[in-house]
């Protein structure tokens, strides 16, 4: 008998979801629970993701978003993958608390670059978005003053530099690759001596995400992006689907969140999840389009990726048990 339900194409986007630098913090976290017990305190959300956030804490671990909310206490502190002001480090120390630092190693490679910049004298241009926690943690590298911080191809065109002969840019890792092309090419045209990074600040991760909606984009009807509203990388892929014409391009954190009107009569759908996003959350999705539409999968892949980073020292003896345990 002919199903009754509406046949829908699935085209899902590889690479999708988490990236070497999500998967590292949220090992930290639990390794860390793993060796030292509960709690274990982490600064501001591991990574942007209420699910992941919210699994770590039944595990026992407690969420703060300042260090002054935790107490006197010998158990770890974790800083979170978009990295820290250099006064919250300090601050621990001076605490004498015991800190883990899951800051991702292509975040901190912006923070070493906007260090040596600033000792050459250069004024340092930050390419990123306001008040987003890796932007605060970059510019908190340098002394009050020493970044600048340009949003769009307008602030670009605005700024006024102290010295055009002595400037640098940097950015955030989870742009947009097209919007900050724009944007450096208004400063390169503007300021001709601007030193680039020595090695793109976008990571491979966003890069990659970005790459992958733009080749399932045009041949959808509608594009779902798995992530939270908060997710930097995640709302760039929402923007990259709009743009490349796709007419109905939604973020998501759960399939409870899907409002079916958005996705009536549609025949082709793509979806990708942002780096924070775990897998499962996926999989959940595609869960409930079965239970309206007959759901065919096709994966439309544009890189591979290989990279993965170490744990930091105290927790590697924790890892190797843990590996050889699976
Ligand atoms: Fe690191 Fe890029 Fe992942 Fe951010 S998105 S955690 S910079 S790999």
């Amino acid at each position: 008998m002919p199903s009754a339900k509406p046949a829908l194409s699935v085209l899902l986007c590889a690479p999708r979801g988490f990236c070497a630098g999500v998967d590292r913090a949220i090992q930290i976290v639990e390794l860390a629970l793993q060796r030292y017990g509960a709690p274990v305190y982490v600064r501001h959300e591991i990574v942007h993701n209420k699910y992941v956030v919210e699994s770590l804490k039944t595990k026992g671990a407690v969420f703060v978003e300042e260090l002054d909310e935790i107490p006197e206490t010998a158990q770890p502190v974790i800083f979170s993958a978009h990295g820290v002001p250099k006064s919250v480090p300090e601050a621990a120390r001076y605490r004498s608390l015991f800190y883990l630092d899951a800051t991702c190693p292509l975040v901190s490679k912006v923070h070493k670059e906007a260090d040596v910049q600033f000792r050459r004298g250069r004024e340092v241009v930050l390419i990123g978005h306001t008040g987003h926690p890796e932007v605060v943690g970059t510019m908190g590298q340098l002394p009050p003053g020493a970044v600048s911080l340009v949003e769009t191809v307008e602030d670009a065109r605005t700024f006024t530099p102290r010295d055009a002969q002595n400037l640098a840019w940097i950015t955030q890792t989870t742009l947009s690759v097209d919007d900050t092309r724009d944007i450096v090419a208004v400063l390169q045209s503007r300021f001709p001596a601007i030193q680039p990074p020595h090695k793109d600040d976008i990571c491979y991760a966003t890069t990659n995400r970005q790459e992958a909606v733009k080749a399932v984009a045009h041949r959808v009807e509608a594009m779902i992006v798995v992530g939270a509203p908060n997710s930097s990388n995640s709302q760039r892929l929402r923007e990259v689907a709009e743009r490349e014409g796709c007419r109905r391009a939604v973020l998501l954190q759960r399939a409870g969140d899907i409002d079916w009107a958005d996705f009536e009569g549609i025949a082709t759908l793509g979806i990708t999840a942002g780096a924070s996003a775990p897998e499962v959350l996926v999989e959940e999705i595609i869960d409930s389009f079965a239970t309206r539409f007959t759901v065919s999968v096709e994966e439309v892949r544009t890189a591979e990726e290989t990279i993965s980073f170490a744990v930091p020292r105290e927790l590697r003896a924790t890892a190797a048990a843990r590996s050889a345990a699976e």
